[in-house]
């Protein structure tokens, strides 16, 4: 049995997405036989973090400024919006910068399942975004799953009275694929054969 302190910080580690007990036992160990080299470090990165993440009031980006980089970003193009389902595939579409305009967030999919609809997305404020600013394309870059696509279809219903071009990744996504776990090859495929949403 550890000590308190050791098991606080494996349980703390086991909450996050990816990490079990076994593996957060095993970064513990990690962290032990390495404070001195990265121990700072670390403590200071979660410091800065959690001093400064903040949601983009405009896209819904998390960053550690609002706006987020990204859309302060005066060379990224104005006129096209990659709408995602979550901050992790804006980072995984961004990561090579794949895409030149902005992106908006809805924070999740639709799912009855899960009791999620769509006064739970942030689609109003991508329509507000889409009338008030220059936008003439809207790239729907949700997950390849049944949940992501119904998202997709309804989002693309409620664009539908605007006048804007909307356009999907190609799907030669795998089929039930979430864009963060692609690589930078099939996410820059996806993204360049994207075709208009049918
Ligand atoms: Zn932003």
């Amino acid at each position: 049995m550890a000590s308190q302190e050791i098991e606080t910080l494996a349980s703390a580690l086991a909450r996050l997405p990816g990490l079990g007990p076994r593996s957060a036992r095993r970064a513990v160990l990690w962290l032990v036989k390495n404070r001195e080299a990265a121990l700072p470090a670390l403590l200071e990165a979660l410091d800065a973090v959690s001093q400064t993440l903040v949601e983009c009031s405009n896209c819904g980006n998390v960053d550690t400024r609002d706006p987020c980089g990204i859309c302060a970003d005066p060379r990224r193009d104005e006129r096209a919006i990659c709408v995602v389902e979550d901050v992790a595939d804006v980072w995984a579409l961004d990561r090579a910068r794949l895409f030149q305009g902005r992106y908006h967030v809805l924070g999740g999919r639709l799912s009855a399942l899960d009791g999620v609809g769509p006064e739970d997305l942030a689609i109003p404020s991508l329509l507000s975004r889409v009338e008030n600013g220059a936008v003439d394309e809207v790239v729907l870059a949700m997950n390849a799953t049944l949940e992501g696509q119904t998202t997709a279809h309804y989002v693309a219903e409620r664009l539908e009275p605007h006048n804007v071009r909307i356009t999907q990744l190609a799907h030669g996504l795998p089929v039930g694929g979430e864009l963060d776990y692609l690589d930078e090859g099939t996410l820059a495929q996806a993204l360049r054969a994207r075709r208009p949403l049918d």
